[in-house]
C-alpha cells in the first residue's frame, strides 16, 4: 500500500547507483519492480532481476517479455542504462563511438520498443529516462557522452510527441554529478582519490554531490499518476550546475 500500489516497473541498469536506487524507491512506494541489468545481482528482492545487455537486441526482447510475464505488465519503464566516455572527439575512435551510441541511445530505443506493447495496456503509463546535464550544459572532455545524451534529450521530446494521445508519458532527469560507483571508479583511478573527491565537492554550487536517492526521487515523481499532466520535460537534479 504506497501511491504506487498495483503498478509494476522496469528499470534498466537497476542493479547499481541511481538505477538501484529508483527501483528500491519505486518498490517502497509500493509497485512491483523488475530490474535489467548485464548483472542484476546488485538488485535484491523484492526486486526481481534479469539479465540482459540493451545494445543486444535479442537479449532486450527476451528479459523485456519475461519481465512483464512476472509482472504482469509494465506500467513505468526508467530506460537508466548507461556507460560514459572521456574525451574530446580526437581521443575516442569510431569503435568507441559506436559502442557508447549503441548502450546509451540505441540501448534506449530497444527497450522502450520491447516495451511500448505493455505500456499501451496501461491506465497510467510513463517513461523516464535518464539524461545528462551533459546534454546541455557543454562539458570540457566530454564530446561522446555529451553527444549521446544529447540524442536521449531530443529522444525523449521527440517520444512524448509520438506517444501522448496513447496516453504513455515522456520524460528525462537532468543529473549533475551523482555520488555512485561509476563516480567511484573515475576517483578510484586518480591519483590522489580523496583530494579528487574534495575537488569535485568544491566544484558543486552545492558543495557537494548529488545523491543517487535525490535522483531516483525526482525519476519516481515523473513516473508517478502525481505528474499525469507532465510530458516531454526534463528536470535538472544537479545542485545547481547547470544553471551557472
Ligand atoms: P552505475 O555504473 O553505478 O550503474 C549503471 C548500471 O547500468 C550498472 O548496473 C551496469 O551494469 C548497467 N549497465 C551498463 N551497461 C549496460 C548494458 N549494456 N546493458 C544493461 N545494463 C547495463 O552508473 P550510474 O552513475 O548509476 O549511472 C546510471 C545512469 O545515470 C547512466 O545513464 C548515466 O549516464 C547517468 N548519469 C550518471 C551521472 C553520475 O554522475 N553518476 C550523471 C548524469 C547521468
Amino acid at each position: 500500500t504506497g501511491e504506487l500500489a498495483g503498478l509494476t516497473a522496469l528499470v534498466t541498469g537497476g542493479a547499481s547507483g541511481i538505477g538501484l536506487a529508483t527501483a528500491s524507491l519505486l518498490a517502497e512506494r509500493g509497485a512491483d519492480v523488475a530490474v535489467l541489468d548485464l548483472d542484476p545481482s546488485g538488485a535484491h528482492p523484492p526486486l526481481r532481476g534479469f539479465t540482459a545487455d540493451v545494445s543486444d537486441d535479442e537479449s532486450v526482447r527476451a528479459a523485456v517479455a519475461a519481465a512483464a510475464e512476472a509482472l504482469g505488465g509494465i506500467d513505468i519503464l526508467v530506460n537508466n542504462a548507461g556507460i560514459g566516455a572521456i574525451g574530446t572527439v580526437e581521443d575516442n575512435d569510431d569503435e568507441q563511438w559506436l559502442r557508447v551510441l549503441d548502450v546509451n541511445l540505441l540501448g534506449l530505443v530497444r527497450t522502450t520498443r520491447a516495451a511500448l506493447p505493455h505500456l499501451r495496456r496501461s491506465t497510467c503509463a510513463a517513461v523516464v529516462n535518464t539524461c545528462s546535464i551533459a546534454a546541455t550544459a557543454g562539458l570540457p572532455q566530454r564530446a561522446l557522452y555529451s553527444a549521446s545524451k544529447g540524442a536521449v534529450l531530443s529522444l525523449t521530446l521527440a517520444m512524448a510527441a509520438d506517444h501522448v494521445r496513447e496516453g504513455i508519458r515522456v520524460n528525462c532527469v537532468n543529473p549533475g554529478t551523482v555520488d555512485t560507483p561509476w563516480v567511484g571508479r573515475l576517483l578510484g583511478a586518480a591519483a590522489d582519490p580523496a583530494g579528487e573527491r574534495a575537488a569535485l565537492n568544491a566544484r558543486q554550487p552545492t558543495g557537494r554531490l548529488v545523491s543517487a536517492e535525490e535522483v531516483a526521487a525526482a525519476i519516481v515523481y515523473l513516473a508517478s499518476p502525481a505528474a499525469a499532466s507532465i510530458t516531454g520535460t526534463a528536470l535538472a537534479v544537479d545542485g545547481g550546475m547547470a544553471g551557472l
